[in-house]
């Protein structure tokens, strides 16, 4: 196990090792796949002492969060309240108190599972992701980020250092709504919902998670629907996503769930 002090020198022993390490955030997701072998990297580089990823800042247009930022930490950061209140809203959501406590942002993020409810957010709210290698810094919208179910656009060169959301337009109402079958259990569906600004000027933000192998970004739903009308709308933005199937949900539960939850996250926002 390596232990840099300094992004820069994580970003050396990630080049130095390129192909035999992993990257060690929370552990909350890799350490599991360790035991199942479904994962064997020769090299853990623990990213728990980069003290520069772990900083929250508020610029005057978008929020940074640092990749090692703590699930638990979205619950009390008084900057993400102000200006991502649907991360709060979401990460109640997130495992248990034990997994939130040690598990990361940016960890939620490259893992990209479909029901994950912080990648579904940074969709809804249009993030966009800050990652670097040894020798180039790029930055990626989260939808592009996000290429499959458990895939990245990551090269295993490269670490995710933050995500940036934009500041929103106050006032600013959100809702996260999701279904499993045991508290903490990954959702079946999930739904991000936020409202910023008023009257005629508000727009809304919204994705599903856990219904497709990456969140459904609803871009039919930016509009404000009229309150007579959110089941018209929700039922023409569902056409568009094709739902997955499993042991334990059909594809049409699947919609059903997706239809409710919208509904209710939807009139919660809307008031
Ligand atoms: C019992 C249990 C219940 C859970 N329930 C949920 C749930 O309901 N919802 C949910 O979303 N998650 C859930 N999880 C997963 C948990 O939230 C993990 O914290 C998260 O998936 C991964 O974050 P981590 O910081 O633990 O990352 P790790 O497990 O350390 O890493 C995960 C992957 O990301 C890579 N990685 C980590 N950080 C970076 C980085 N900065 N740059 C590039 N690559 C990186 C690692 O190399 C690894 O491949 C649960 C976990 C457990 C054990």
């Amino acid at each position: 196990m390596l232990r840099p002090a300094t992004l820069a020198e994580a970003l050396d022993l990630l080049a130095t090792h390129r192909g035999t390490a992993r990257l060690l955030a929370g552990g909350q997701s890799l350490v599991p796949m360790m035991n199942l072998r479904l994962a064997t990297p020769e090299i853990l580089i623990d990213l728990g002492r980069v003290a520069e990823l772990r900083r929250i800042d508020a610029g005057a247009d978008e929020l940074t969060i640092g990749a090692m930022v703590r699930q638990v930490d979205l619950l009390s950061d008084p900057l993400i309240a102000a200006h991502a209140p649907l991360l709060v809203r979401a990460a109640v959501h997130i495992g248990h108190v034990q997994t939130r406590a040690r598990g990361t942002v940016g960890g939620s993020l490259a893992h990209a599972d479909p029901s994950a409810e912080i990648p579904t957010v940074m969709v809804a709210l249009g993030a966009t992701l800050i990652v670097r290698s040894a020798a180039a810094s790029r930055r990626i919208p989260a939808g592009a980020f996000l290429t499959g179910a458990l895939t990245t656009a990551l090269a295993d060169d490269e670490i995710l250092c933050a995500v940036t959301v934009p500041k929103p337009q106050l006032p600013v109402r959100a809702s996260f709504r999701e279904m499993s079958r045991r508290h903490g259990d990954f959702a079946m569906a999930s739904v991000a919902v936020q409202m910023s600004g008023a009257g005629d000027a508000a727009t809304l933000q919204v994705a599903l998670g856990g219904v497709a192998e990456t969140p459904h970004l609803c871009r039919g739903l930016r509009a404000m629907p009229p309150a007579a009308g959110i089941a018209e709308a929700i039922a023409r933005e569902l056409e568009a996503v094709a739902f997955l199937e499993d042991i334990h949900v059909s594809a049409a539960y699947r919609r059903e769930l997706a239809a409710a939850l919208l509904a209710d996250g939807l009139r919660e926002v809307l008031g």
